[in-house]
């Protein structure tokens, strides 16, 4: 199991595995927990997903919400446990799959995320026809996809996506995303944001355009600790190095300024301060060697063939993402992207 490693090492305070139907239909509740990391510290799992949260005399600070349904279950289990509200969620940035459900928690906190967020949020202005798979799925070629249309995460996330519930998404719809269950901030930052709260506190600091516009590292000072959903990995290579390695290699730089031994993450294994400077490394080595590899005259797939990056050889994804990532980092240097 992929959290075992972390999970020995840590307490385990609950561990909820698949064995209540959700539903009366056939859907199965994912895998979930909480898991002390130190102090008032707590680490809690939804599947894939993680967020965390900080408990005080005062009340509970939390980081992304995640989606409803796990909102639903870790605000029962806080209540039962620590009888003190959620009086703030900081959004690490607004991609669906972290940021929904925040209205479970509305009646009592304050929404905190990078003002970028808004623009993120936003529908798109101008003239946006439905384009690549969309468009495709756009059977009776009428410009919006009806509910009977849709395919794939479309069909699945098909509310999500319909920001007006008129039952069609346009395409400027399509072109947001799936974000009608991200409840926007209250409260915006540029730089820096400090939450405080029952003598705790909470330091919010932008990382720049790495992963997303409005991306967020939180820094738990107290408890030497911080949370990053997509851009701290441990022991895994992300998904994609959006929009170039450079920003990357910057929010890495900065989330290393802080003063912290647990990173936490917001999916897999969480580890320490030696697995995000193991991933910064990771980011250099890649942006430096692919960068002699041109000044060598060599095209992508020799570099791809010859930068084999062995050190990061045990690192999960390294088989899958390796040469996609290089071949990002090449485009990047060339200028074609
Ligand atoms: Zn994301």
């Amino acid at each position: 199991m992929f959290m075992l490693r972390s999970a020995l090492m840590l307490t385990i305070v609950v561990a909820i595995g698949g064995a209540f139907p959700h539903t009366a239909a056939a859907q199965t509740t994912p895998p979930r927990g909480i898991v002390k990391i130190t102090g008032e510290l707590y680490r809690a799992q939804n599947d894939n997903h993680y967020t965390v949260f900080l408990v005080t005399p005062d009340g509970i600070i939390m980081s992304d919400p995640i989606n409803r349904e796990f909102s639903r279950w870790l605000k029962a289990e806080m209540a039962t446990r620590f009888k003190v509200p959620v009086r703030y969620v900081l959004y690490t940035h607004h991609d669906w799959d972290h940021a929904s459900g925040g209205v479970v928690w509305a009646d009592t906190a304050e929404f905190v995320g990078h003002r970028n967020m808004f623009e993120t949020l936003a529908l798109p202005g101008g003239v946006h026809p439905l384009a690549g798979g969309s468009l495709k799925m756009d059977a009776n070629q009428n410009g919006v996809i009806e509910k009977s249309e849709a395919t794939g995460d479309t069909a699945q996330r098909f509310w999500l996506f319909d920001e007006n519930r008129d039952g069609l998404l346009s395409g400027a719809e399509m072109a947001r995303g799936a974000l009608s269950d991200v409840y926007p901030p209250n409260v915006t930052f540029a730089d820096r944001h400090t939450v405080t709260l029952g003598g705790k506190r909470v330091v919010m600091v932008h990382l720049g355009n790495a992963h997303a516009p409005d991306s967020a590292v939180l820094h738990f000072p107290d408890e030497r600790a911080v949370f990053s959903a997509d851009i701290v990995q441990v022991k895994r290579l992300p998904g994609g190095l959006a929009p170039n390695v450079g920003d990357w290699i910057d929010a890495l730089k900065t989330v290393l300024s802080l003063d912290f031994e647990h990173a936490l993450t917001g999916h897999a294994l969480a580890g320490t301060r030696a697995d995000a400077e193991g991933l910064l490394r990771y980011l250099q080595d890649i942006s430096t060697g692919v960068a002699a590899g041109i000044g060598a005259g060599r095209t992508l797939a020799e570099i791809q063939k010859s930068l084999t990056l062995d050190a990061y050889k045990g690192y999960d994804r390294y088989d899958m993402l390796r040469a996609e990532h290089i071949a990002q980092v090449y485009r990047t240097i060339k200028g074609t992207k």
